[in-house]
């Protein structure tokens, strides 16, 4: 992926923005309690690198990612802290992981089963693996007991090629108001943790959304992500918060090109949009390829501190929009963040667009660059 540096839509992170949040999580925490930063998906858009840095520099003392190739990408950039990937990689890959010191979810005996003897050789380390529970989020993990204890006894065959070196569960409703599925699904996990003849080094439960608004369930490391990058992760839902989360996020652009159009005359593609009359029409260098959608007709960006409206539809890597007034090239665009005193968040973008704001951070196309501020 070419990332286009020689022009102006770049997307700004503010780490000192992240670094307050990473603290004040950390504030909030009993003694002992560890938080592993979520950097999956380029760090929710924010950019993985960066955010790692931020974070260990907060007091991150580990990572969670979604998949292999991003754990290897924190090791390649020399980070030697902790890194759990959250989703099952193939037993094949197993070997990999256990030779960059990568942790792991398992979820099945079958999975040990095959990943054994890939990994008796002498020169790997065991693999450090995490026992997933599905306490009801229905994604990965044991059901039962008795499943994960079928796992155990897999590794007991050959004790030294596994450290198991955690046991987790991830809540689906905990950015909710109501808590009874959420008590349900920590009454599950605590039964599974009861279950096991010894206590693993890392027993962690909590997402954002949990480490906000619930206690913990004798956790002992939180699995922090959307709340680092200063989004809410119950959208509207629960609005009241232990501490302001401050958007690290903003999305920048200049004017490339300037008209005045007339009554009737068509912007885009399909000539969806007519001029009411005199006009004057900005062209934005950014479009769906970028990840900013063609749903965001209509939707608008701050120019000068104003409101100005997405006319006619988005194409791949340009969009057009009315100004009170010509602005020449080169006139900043905000399509998220502040604009005099006016702004636009992810999750005005998100509400527009019908979906969360961790989509539409995560949609932001490696083709724009990231820049700290
Ligand atoms: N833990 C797991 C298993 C996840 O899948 C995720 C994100 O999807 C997180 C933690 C982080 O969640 P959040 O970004 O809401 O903090």
């Amino acid at each position: 992926m070419v990332t286009a540096t020689l022009r102006p839509s770049t997307v700004l992170v503010n780490e000192t923005v992240i670094l307050h949040n990473v603290a004040h999580a950390l504030a909030r925490l009993d003694a002992g309690t560890e938080l592993f930063a979520v950097v999956k998906a380029d760090a929710y858009g924010h950019g993985l690198l960066r955010v790692a840095r931020v974070a260990e520099k907060a007091g991150a003392t580990g990572f969670c990612v979604a998949v292999l190739d991003e754990a290897l990408a924190l090791r390649q950039a020399h980070f030697t802290q902790p890194i759990l990937v959250l989703g099952l990689i193939e037993p094949q890959y197993a070997p990999v992981a256990a030779a960059n010191h990568i942790s792991v979810p398992v979820a099945s005996a079958a999975w040990l089963e095959a990943a054994l003897p890939l990994l008796t050789s002498e020169k790997l380390p065991p693999l450090a693996i995490h026992l997933a529970i599905d306490t009801g989020m229905g994604r990965i993990g044991f059901q039962t007991i008795a499943q994960m204890q079928d796992a155990l006894a897999v590794i007991g065959k050959q004790p030294e090629c596994f450290d198991v070196a955690g046991i987790f569960t991830h809540f689906s409703t905990a950015d909710e108001k109501d808590t009874a599925y959420f008590e349900m699904q920590a009454r599950r996990f605590n039964a599974f943790t009861a279950a096991l003849p010894k206590r693993p080094r890392y027993v962690h439960v909590s997402n954002s959304a949990t480490s906000l608004w619930h206690a913990a369930c004798n956790g002992n490391m939180i699995r922090f992500g959307v709340a680092m990058y200063g989004l809410n992760p119950s959208g509207h839902a629960i609005p009241e918060v232990p501490y302001a989360l401050e958007p690290a996020l903003s999305l920048v652009s200049q004017i490339v090109f300037c008209k005045q159009v007339h009554q009737g005359d068509a912007i885009s593609y399909g000539a969806t949009y007519r001029a009411s009359g005199d006009e004057f029409i900005g062209t934005v260098p950014m479009g769906y390829a970028d990840g900013w959608l063609r749903r965001m007709q209509g939707f608008h960006v701050l120019i000068d501190g104003q409101f100005c409206e997405i006319v006619g539809r988005v194409c791949m890597d340009q969009f057009m929009v009315r100004m009170p007034k010509a602005y020449p090239a080169g006139t900043p665009v905000v399509l998220v963040g502040q604009s005099g005193d006016q702004s636009i968040s992810l999750q005005d973008v998100a509400d527009y667009s019908d979906t969360i704001h961790y989509e539409i951070a995560c949609s932001l196309a490696a083709r724009l660059p990231r820049q700290s501020v």
